[in-house]
């Protein structure tokens, strides 16, 4: 019987799924994802952390729970230092294998190889090596399994760049209705923006307002060089980076009526990000922007009201 490897529905799932799932299933192993987002996942995460984490760390550590209850083999959470140059995730990623072994007990062996692009490519690449040696040692598999993995991710890339939300990308690249009268930049975290539960489902019912979207994920690279350059100090946060360059991009092209930033509730980067992204559209421009930070206790009522008196205002505005 083939080894399950656990992934949790969670942080860079949203990311990096198809690669992960190419690379393991070359490899002969069998993902089981945790459940999707919901109150009872949202919970046990809340019991399980610590006080200070940010809800998407709770989060996380909830389904890595609902994965343990699955009884998977193996649970893949990679230690993510960075994934291009000068450019770094933040420390919960770099220490996310230990606090989930804090956290969580009776888990299985966890996969955790350091991804650390910026300073030690050639000891990522062994270390991902290695872990493929787990499950395959021949050599050519491996390569295979990385190229596998390789392709998943840049045909994901595509349907995102194409105006695919992860969730419709991960669907096969199925989009829901792209018009809209009005076209708002959604911009936040990719874990953020997608998770459908803990966001109230905001992407859906801004669709439903027929407001066009554009998020982070649907911008090409290129739109992020421009980045903090505005600012006296670039950020050396991956996020924050592609924050303030996409919100820079936008506006810039302006293509955008208005700008939602939904930042999450415990997050020390996004509370000076968002707050300088923010400035920064007030100063350089009219266009409105609306801050939503989410917590556990975010009530779907007091987002829609929210929502709809923003929406309201961008149409009035587009009226006169
Ligand atoms: S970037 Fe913010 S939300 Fe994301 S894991 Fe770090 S502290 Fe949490």
């Amino acid at each position: 019987m083939a080894v399950t490897v656990g992934i949790p529905r969670a942080l860079l799932y949203y990311q990096y799924y198809p690669a992960w799932e190419a690379f393991f299933r070359t490899l002969g192993a069998e993902i089981v994802l945790s459940a999707e987002t919901s109150k009872s996942i949202l919970n046990q995460g809340v019991r399980l952390a610590v006080e200070e984490a940010c809800l998407p760390v709770k989060l996380f550590l909830g389904h890595v729970a609902d994965l343990r209850d699955k009884g998977v083999d193996m649970l893949f959470i990679p230690r993510i230092v960075s994934v291009e140059a000068k450019k770094y995730f933040c420390p919960k990623f770099l220490g996310l294998p230990e606090i989930v072994r804090c956290c969580v007990s009776g888990l299985p062996e966890i996969l955790s190889p350091e991804i650390n692009i910026a300073k030690k490519p050639v000891r990522t690449r062994v270390e991902i090596c290695r872990l493929a040696a787990r499950f395959d040692r021949r050599p050519w598999v491996i390569d295979r399994a990385l190229a596998a993995a390789n392709e998943a991710h840049a045909a994901y890339k595509k349907l995102l760049q194409s105006g695919c939300t992860p969730q419709e990308a991960l669907d096969g690249g199925r989009q829901a209705c792209r018009e809209g009268k009005i076209r708002v930049a959604v911009l936040g975290h990719v874990y953020n923006v997608n998770d459908n539960y803990f966001n109230c489902n905001l992407l859906a019912k801004l669709r439903e307002m027929e407001v066009e979207i554009v998020t982070v994920e649907m911008l090409p690279a290129e739109a992020f060089a421009c980045g903090g350059k505005w600012l006296e100090k670039e950020s050396f946060w991956s996020f924050g980076h592609e924050l303030l360059g996409a919100g820079c991009f936008l506006l810039q092209e302006k293509s955008v009526q208005g700008l939602i930033l939904v930042a999450a509730f415990g997050c020390g980067p996004d509370s000076l990000i968002c707050e300088l992204l923010a400035r920064y559209y007030k100063r350089s421009s009219s266009i409105p922007v609306l801050l939503l930070t989410l917590d556990e206790h975010s009530g779907e009522a007091g987002l829609v009201t929210r929502l709809e008196a923003f929406i309201d205002m961008l149409r009035r505005r587009e009226a006169v």
